[in-house]
């Protein structure tokens, strides 16, 4: 699994922001929303393109444009969708999937709830947006999710990760033939006993919609 933490005064700059409890839910969604998209840069950097001719106003020359088929961008419910309108931005023509995952508070366990998917995912790059890469279950089950309709590039993007997390995907990742990858913020020191990140952001969820 390649893990790739940004390394960006301006992504360092924006996460600050995102941190501070003083920060209301407006300005968390906004900072997000620009965090998801410097992010998608890095993340997208192997995203399958093809060649393409085409004619400038001076010259024909050959271009790319993206591969069939589309990429797919996932993300996770609910916070994950704070980061939607940031990578399709990036990704315009991409398709979105949606899969819902919910963390038991006392067992931290995942499980899924609902899910808009393709059913065949065969030669899909999928892009998982999740803010959170707290304990990994949430996005170990996701993934999982994904290889088994075929998916055969993952990519997760995160706003913030913990190293317990990174270490329990490089676990129960490590029997999947398929490339994995986590592009992550930063990586902050480790999980409190309630499987928050510290120092982290609180609940990403709550942040961006309130506590409901
Ligand atoms: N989910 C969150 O929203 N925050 C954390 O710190 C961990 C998981």
């Amino acid at each position: 699994m390649r893990v790739h933490v940004a390394d960006h005064p301006l992504i360092a700059h924006k996460l600050t922001a995102l941190r501070d409890e003083n920060t209301d839910s407006p300005t968390f969604r906004r900072l997000a929303d620009e965090l998801v998209t410097l992010l998608a840069y890095e993340a997208t950097r192997d995203v399958r393109v093809q060649p393409v001719e085409i004619k400038t106003p001076v010259a024909a020359t050959t271009g790319i444009r993206l591969s069939q088929p589309k990429p797919l961008v996932v993300p996770i419910l609910r916070a994950g969708l704070g980061m939607l309108d940031g990578m399709v931005r990036l990704l315009p023509t991409a398709e979105v999937g949606f899969l819902g995952m919910v963390r038991d508070e006392e067992t931290l366990k995942a499980t899924t709830y609902a899910n808009r998917l393709p059913d065949d995912l065969s030669g899909r790059q999928c892009y998982l947006l999740d803010p959170m890469l707290a304990t990994g279950g949430t996005l170990a089950a996701a993934i999982h999710f994904l290889v088994d309709r075929g998916a055969d590039d993952i990519t997760a993007i995160c706003l913030l990760s913990a190293p317990e997390g990174v270490a329990r995907l490089e676990s129960e990742l490590a029997g999947l033939d398929v490339p994995i990858s986590v592009v992550t913020g930063a990586m902050d020191e480790r999980l409190n006993e309630q499987g928050y990140i510290v120092p982290g952001l609180g609940d990403a969820g709550d942040r961006l919609y309130g506590v409901v």
